[in-house]
């Protein structure tokens, strides 16, 4: 780290170094005057925190201010009082001399773990907020993570190749952020949802083993854990079954865990989509938790009971050790499976009490008996509470999916520090788009391709596609971990005629298909490789790493909540010339 401005860094010198002379330099952290004689100063840089001492004289430390630069030279001494909550706590230096570097005005927020700055502000000063030691660390985090992924990919023989920004709309199932030419009027690149269609010809190229740490933008409304612009390790293989992917990248994971965070992880259980559906109500499941969903249609129906006997679907759960929840509490989950986002109508609970006894909040229709068999079903112990939804199966499952999240989370079942990892495998190859509002209306109406249209049918499936395309099971798999999407991707078509055909289903006319993806089918002609991949989202994996929820700390520069730099101000409108030279300039009325 020996530069001619300093000898060390801030977290460096250590009890062996008293003695020796040092140059520093830093941002002051914290000034602090005692009495007319003894300044102290914390200097800060990216490796730590080290305290200065000076005799009042040296300096006019009324210049100084947080924030400032500076560069000071001095002798290592040891400390009087030490303080054990810093590496380099036992030492200090004894200034000799110091200099000024830079000055600094008064940042918006302080610069400590704790900041005072709300997120709006942290993000318009980001640059300050990477000062903080609790953010610096997820970057490192996520450099260390980078490190640890090429490192294992490049001893598996994957080749780290470019793939070019400025491409071709290609809907993959989002909407693209679209780029005008200048040179070519009325005519626009698109920025790649991800290098999908490159990684696919590389495979055509003879490159079989390919990855990337790539950039990918989807023009999507935003939800809370969104970015329009968010990085994928994106990868893909020739000449492999599923199998041969699943346990690589499951290598993979296994070694990031290893050598981030010193954790083996155990081998990946599989669950197919059906199974996550049926028992979780949603195709990443969070299994660091049991509570699987039971289904209670042949038990509770027929008993005069209009909610159940109405119903198509009758589930629900068993959370452990909760009989004792109060009204209060029963009413705020009532209050939560109510909300609009989740769309439940009502919430049925039934105490397995700790003396045996078992009281539901429909004891008029149930009585002691039919009430054992609920919790014979439920396989419920004394002392478990037993929560119930009704309604069509789909909006059942979804609901009662995030009251297990919830229920989860108030029974402190959903440890930061604790990764339960799985792949999902056996997806559906398409679903029925009626309305989706994150691709175009034109979409609407028609089958849509799950995971994206290259992914290859399930050989055995093949043949439901004319009779029956909404069961036909796709070599499609994600790996999920703590209930997150951590990564996805299939087994590809490689023939050209099952591409066709694949379009076709999806809606696409011949010329349509042709026009956008014929580079793509013209490929396949010149001999494709059998071939698949995955993609993960680089962003999250950082976040899951992190113990954190949200990903935008583990971005250095993020977008805000509504797609906004809010540091640099962007999106922003551009001159009429700009938009004159790209053909874009709506033309203003002449009122003259
Ligand atoms: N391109 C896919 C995605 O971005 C991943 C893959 O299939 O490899 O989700």
């Amino acid at each position: 780290m020996k530069t001619k401005y300093r000898t060390h860094t801030c977290g460096e010198l250590r009890i062996t170094d008293v003695g020796k002379e040092v140059k520093l330099c830093g941002w002051i952290q914290k000034i602090r005057l005692m009495g007319e004689q003894l300044t102290f100063i914390d200097l800060r840089d990216r490796y730590g925190i080290t305290q200065l001492v000076f005799h009042s004289d040296i300096v006019n430390t009324s210049l100084y201010s947080r924030e400032g630069v500076l560069q000071a030279y001095g002798v290592v001494i040891e400390r009087e009082s030490k303080n054990k909550n810093i590496a380099t706590g036992d030492i200090e230096i004894d200034i000799t001399e110091i200099k000024i570097l830079n000055e600094s005005i008064t940042p918006p927020f302080t610069i400590e773990d704790e900041t005072d700055g709300g997120d709006e502000l942290r993000m318009k000063y980001r640059y300050l907020d990477l000062r903080r030691s609790i953010v610096r660390k997820n970057l490192e985090l996520r450099h260390r993570l980078a490190i640890e992924t090429r490192n294992y990919l490049d001893k598996q023989h994957f080749l780290e190749v470019e793939t070019p920004v400025l491409i071709k709309s290609t809907p993959e199932g989002a909407r693209d952020f679209v780029v005008p030419s200048r040179m070519h009027e009325g005519e626009f690149y698109a920025l790649p949802q991800s290098p999908q269609t490159f990684k696919q010809l590389l495979m055509v190229s003879g490159f079989d083993r390919y990855y990337q740490i790539v950039k990918c933008f989807r023009d999507e409304d935003l939800r809370a854990d969104r970015q329009p612009e968010f990085t994928q390790i994106d990868c893909e293989m020739s000449f492999v079954e599923q199998e041969d992917i699943l346990n690589t990248f499951e290598g993979l994971v296994k070694h990031l865990f290893k050598t981030v965070k010193g954790i083996d992880i155990p081998e990946l259980s599989r669950m197919t989509y059906a199974d996550a559906m049926k028992y979780y109500g949603n195709d990443k499941p969070d299994t660091r938790f049991e509570m699987k969903f039971v289904e209670l249609n042949e038990v509770v129906k027929g008993k005069a009971f209009k909610v159940f006997d109405d119903a198509e679907l009758v589930v629900g759960i068993c959370a452990k050790g909760a009989a004792e929840y109060t009204r209060k509490q029963l009413d705020e989950l009532t209050e939560f499976v109510k909300r609009p986002q989740i769309g439940a109508t009502g919430l049925i609970y039934a105490r397995h009490n700790a003396d045996g006894t078992i009281k539901s909040s429909v004891d008029k229709f149930y009585n002691e008996e039919e009430l054992k068999k609920w919790s014979a079903t439920f396989n419920s112990q004394p002392g478990d509470l037993i929560l119930i939804l009704a309604g069509t199966a789909d909006k059942a499952r979804k609901a009662l999916s995030e009251l297990r999240l919830e229920m989860g989370t108030r029974l402190g079942l959903r440890d930061k520090n604790k990764f339960s990892c799985l792949w999902v495998i056996d997806f559906p190859l398409l679903e029925w788009n009626d309305g989706d509002p994150n691709v175009l209306a034109s979409l609407a109406g028609r089958w849509h391709a799950k995971h994206h249209p290259f992914t290859s049918p399930k050989p055995e499936d093949i043949d439901l596609l004319n009779s029956n395309p909404g069961t036909v099971r796709a070599n499609a798999y994600d790996m999920v971990i703590n209930g997150v999407e951590i990564g996805g991707g299939s087994i590809r078509i490689h023939n050209k005629d099952l591409q066709a055909k694949m379009f076709e289903i999806l809606g696409f006319s011949k010329e349509e298909a042709q026009n956008q993806f014929g580079f793509l089918m013209n490929a396949f002609e010149y001999g494709a490789p059998p071939h698949g991949g995955l993609a993960f989202g680089f962003d999250r994996l950082c976040s899951l790493f992190g113990g954190s929820d949200g990903i935008r700390d583990f971005i250095a520069f993020p977008k805000n909540n509504a797609g906004r730099d809010v540091m640099i101000d962007s999106p922003s409108a551009i001159s009429d010339e700009q938009l004159n030279e790209l053909h874009i300039l709506v033309k203003k009325e002449n009122h003259a």
